[in-house]
């Protein structure tokens, strides 16, 4: 069969593989405890569920203009004025199937064959393909302290003749790195004096930590909007816990935002006018929930770290944001697909395996779930590798014994 180098250049998705073999697990009423999820588990903003209701019931569910329906729009608009403190209009705003295809589709409007993107690792899984499907290459920067904080010259050494484009994705999936605003300030300034596009991956700026702030990246632009080539992505998935309504949007140029919603037009048409309209509710409505599901993951995240802090062998660096743990767990094995492998085969706990994000030895540890299964989960990866832990361990009713 005759398949494009394209399509064969796509590699099959590990993170996606444990997930199915997890479902088949657990609807054979194994205990699985998944660790492994990138979705809040909390109710999307019942304005978003209304106003979608709405719609629906109207029957009116036609085609909308493929790059976002007016009011939603205006909803992001708002948005930006209230995190960013710039005003935008329509023309500058894409509404996409989530900040997924707001991202595919801006690299498809900015690279040619060949032509480079450059992003910190450990790196959002989806960086590299994207690249790849758009004939491009996907360039990882190392922090050369080994650090998940990249200095903006490890940056610079990886800009070559053929860069377009850096993605700076912070807080950070899969390291829950939130950069320091002085990076930020720095990588914009870079950019602009070497007329790259900096696309801000800002999908998780609101679960952020410890206190912290949203950085607003316009303040360090000196570049008029006309010709800025800053593009903010962001959507509904994660901060509204909306992750299945597939919405997200991407604000930038002129230009560049109608070449985008070109290239969508002939895609997909557009994303669902349903979810435009779910979008519209969760953005205008009560936001309460996001500072509550903000506070929750960062008492989840204390929890996780504690109960890492008192695992030795493995090393953290607790997450200023997201709700990702990156820990290292090289002191047991190195081979991080084998490792997650061996802990569903085991103790059916699903974590990520670091390579995945660029980063062999590592595992990402979701701290999206409830309290108890963090607690248990990490207990069962304790009762794996910890030599020191009891022989026997109950998963339910049934009892583990060890035998390695
Ligand atoms: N960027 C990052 C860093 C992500 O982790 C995700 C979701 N896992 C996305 C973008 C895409 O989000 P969505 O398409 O659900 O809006």
């Amino acid at each position: 069969m005759s398949i494009s180098q394209i399509g064969r250049s796509i590699a099959e998705s590990a993170t996606l593989k444990l997930n199915e073999t997890a479902a088949i697990l657990r609807s054979k009423g194994e205990p699985v405890i998944h660790l492994g999820g990138g979705e809040p588990k909390s109710m999307p903003p019942i304005d978003a569920i209304v106003t979608a209701s709405q719609l629906l019931a109207s029957g009116e569910v036609r085609y909308t203009p493929a790059d976002g329906i007016p009011a939603l729009k205006k909803a992001v608009i708002r948005y930006m004025e209230e995190f960013y403190d710039r005003h935008f209009e329509p023309e500058h705003v894409i509404c996409s199937g989530g900040a997924k295809q707001a991202i595919m589709v801006a690299l498809q409007a900015i690279l040619n064959p060949q032509e480079e993107v450059v992003y910190p690792a450990p790196y959002w899984v989806s960086y590299p393909e994207m690249a790849k499907l758009c004939g491009g290459v996907g360039v990882p920067v190392h922090a050369e302290d080994g650090s998940f904080y990249p200095r903006i010259q490890d940056i610079e050494q990886k800009v070559g003749p053929y860069t377009r484009a850096v993605i700076i994705n912070s807080p950070n999936n899969p390291t829950g790195a939130m950069y320091p605003e002085s990076f930020i300030a720095e990588i914009v300034e870079f950019c602009e004096r070497r007329d790259l596009y900096l696309i801000m991956d800002d999908i998780y700026h609101r679960l952020i930590f410890d206190g912290r702030k949203p950085i607003n990246c316009y303040k360090y632009s000196k570049a008029p909007l006309e010709s800025s080539k800053l593009v903010v992505i962001n959507g509904v998935s994660k901060q509204y816990a909306m992750t299945g309504f597939r919405l997200g949007w991407a604000v930038g140029n002129k230009q560049l935002i109608r070449v985008m919603a070109n290239i969508q037009s002939h895609q997909t048409s557009g994303p669902s006018a349903i979810i435009q309209h779910a979008a519209v509710g969760a953005l205008n409505g009560v936001q309460s929930g996001v500072e509550s599901l903000r506070q929750t993951l960062e008492n989840n995240r204390n929890v996780l770290i504690s109960r890492l802090e008192a695992f030795s062998g493995v090393r953290v660096n607790p997450p200023d944001g997201t709700f990702y743990c990156f820990a290292d767990f090289s002191a047991y094995d190195k081979n991080s697909t084998r490792l997650a492998q061996k802990l569903l085969d085991k103790v059916r706990v699903l974590v990520m395996p670091g390579v995945e994000f660029g980063l062999d030895g590592h595992l990402r540890i979701s701290f999206c779930g409830g309290i108890k299964d963090i607690i248990e989960g990490v207990e069962r990866i304790k009762w794996v590798l910890d030599p020191d832990a009891p022989n026997e361990l109950y998963l339910g009713t049934r009892k583990l014994v060890r035998d390695w």
